[in-house]
C-alpha cells in the first residue's frame, strides 16, 4: 500500500468518525426530548424492555463485519452515555441545586443571618433534662451575644431504655429559658404528629440524621413556615442528603440548613468520620446554608475545636457543639458535651481563629 493509499484511508476513517459524532450527539438530543417528555409523565428514565428492544433490533442488522458482542458493548455504552446525560439534567432542575438558583440563601433567625457569608453558631445541650440546666446554658449563649439554643426533647435514641427526652415538657423549658435570654430554639421533631404541638415552642425544627429519609417527615416539614434544620444521615450519600432536601423544597419550604454530621466508616477513633468535604460539595450543588455538627461528627471533647476550625476555614456556614452545664451527669452524650467553662475557651479559641483570618461573626 502507498502512502497515498492510507493518507486517503485515514481521511475516510476521520470523515467516518465525525459522522459518527455527529449522530451519536443527534441521538443525545432526541434522548434528551425523550427525557423532557418522560419527566412531564413522571415516567421512569430507565426502560429495559426499550433497551433490549433497541439491542435486538441492532442485531437483527448486524452484517459486521463488527462482532455482535462489540456491537452490545458499543451500543451499551452509548445508551449509558445518553442516561447519564438525564440524570445530569435532572440534577440541574432540582430545586435546591445551585444551576436552578445561583444565589445563597440566607435564612433570617432571631436577627440572625444564617448563610449570608458570616459563620453561625448553634449551641445548647444534647437534650432538654431540667429548667434550670437549659438556663443555665441559655444565660451562657445569651452572654456571648449569640441567637440560638438547640436542645433535644424528642430524643431519638439507638436503645428503648436509653433516656427518651421530655417531650413537650421539655420544649416548654427549652422554650421559657430562650425567651428569658431572647434565643430562637433549635430542636429536633422524630414524627409529623409532634409537629402542630411543637411548632410553639420550636423556632427551627431539626429533623436527625435518623430520620433523614423519613420521606413522611419531610413532607410534613416541607409544609410550614419555619426554617429547618436537615442533618446528614449517618449512612447517606452527599446525592441522598441533597435529595432529602428537595423532598423538603418541592413541598413548600425553601427554609434550609443542611447540616454535615459525620458518617459511618471503619474509623474507630471518632464516633463518626467528619465527611469535611461534603460542605464545599454541598455549598457547590446546593444554594442552601450548610453546618457541620462537630460534636455528633467527632463524638470526642478534643476534637471540638479543630473540626471547627476546619469547618469554617472550609466555608461552611455555622457550627453546631453541645453545651451542657454538668456533662459527667449528662443523660445522653455525657462523653462529648462542654462543660460551661470549656464553652468559654472554646468560642475564645474560635473567635480567636477568625479574627487572625479576619473572619466575621
Ligand atoms: C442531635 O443533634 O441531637 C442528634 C441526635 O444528632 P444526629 O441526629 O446527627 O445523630
Ligand atoms: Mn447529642
Amino acid at each position: 500500500m502507498s502512502n497515498l493509499d492510507l493518507e486517503q484511508l485515514r481521511e475516510k476513517v476521520d470523515a467516518v468518525n465525525l459522522q459518527i459524532l455527529s449522530l451519536i450527539n443527534e441521538r443525545a438530543s432526541v434522548i434528551q426530548d425523550i427525557g423532557k417528555l418522560k419527566e412531564k409523565q413522571g415516567v421512569d428514565r430507565y426502560d429495559p424492555l426499550r433497551e433490549r428492544h433497541m439491542l435486538n433490533l441492532l442485531r437483527e442488522n448486524n452484517i459486521g463485519p463488527l462482532e455482535q458482542k462489540t456491537v452490545d458493548h458499543i451500543f451499551k455504552e452509548i445508551f449509558k452515555s445518553a442516561l447519564d446525560m438525564q440524570e445530569e439534567d435532572h440534577r440541574k432542575a432540582l430545586l435546591v441545586s445551585r444551576k436552578k438558583k445561583a444565589e445563597d440563601t440566607v435564612i433570617n433567625i432571631n436577627g440572625e443571618t444564617v448563610g449570608a457569608g458570616n459563620p453561625s453558631f448553634i449551641f445548647g445541650p444534647c437534650a432538654v433534662e431540667s429548667q434550670d440546666q437549659v438556663s443555665k446554658v441559655a444565660e451562657a449563649i445569651s452572654g456571648k451575644g449569640l441567637r440560638m439554643i438547640r436542645g433535644g426533647a424528642y430524643k431519638p435514641r439507638t436503645s428503648p431504655y436509653d433516656f427518651q427526652g421530655l417531650g413537650l415538657e421539655g420544649l416548654k423549658m427549652l422554650k421559657k429559658a430562650a425567651d428569658q435570654y431572647n434565643l430562637a430554639v433549635v430542636s429536633e421533631i422524630v414524627t409529623p404528629s409532634h409537629l402542630e404541638e411543637a411548632l410553639d415552642y420550636v423556632d427551627v425544627v431539626q429533623v436527625g440524621a435518623r430520620n433523614m429519609q423519613n420521606f413522611e417527615l419531610l413532607k410534613a416539614v416541607g409544609q410550614i413556615d419555619k426554617p429547618v434544620l436537615l442533618k446528614r444521615g449517618m449512612s447517606a450519600t452527599v446525592d441522598e442528603f441533597i435529595n432529602a432536601a428537595e423532598y423538603i423544597i418541592a413541598s413548600g419550604n425553601d427554609q434550609i440548613i443542611l447540616c454535615e454530621r459525620g458518617i459511618r466508616t471503619y474509623e474507630k477513633a471518632t464516633r463518626n468520620t467528619l465527611d469535611i468535604s461534603a460542605v464545599p460539595i454541598l455549598k457547590q450543588e446546593t444554594h442552601l446554608p450548610v453546618f457541620v455538627d462537630v460534636t455528633h461528627s467527632t463524638g470526642r471533647r478534643d476534637l471540638l475545636l479543630p473540626a471547627a476550625k476546619a469547618a469554617i476555614a472550609i466555608g461552611a456556614d455555622g457550627v453546631m457543639a453541645e453545651v451542657h452545664p454538668d456533662p459527667a451527669v449528662a443523660l445522653s452524650d455525657a462523653q462529648q458535651q462542654m462543660d460551661l467553662n470549656q464553652f468559654d475557651e472554646y468560642y475564645d479559641a474560635l473567635m480567636k481563629f477568625m479574627k487572625q483570618y479576619e473572619m466575621q461573626v
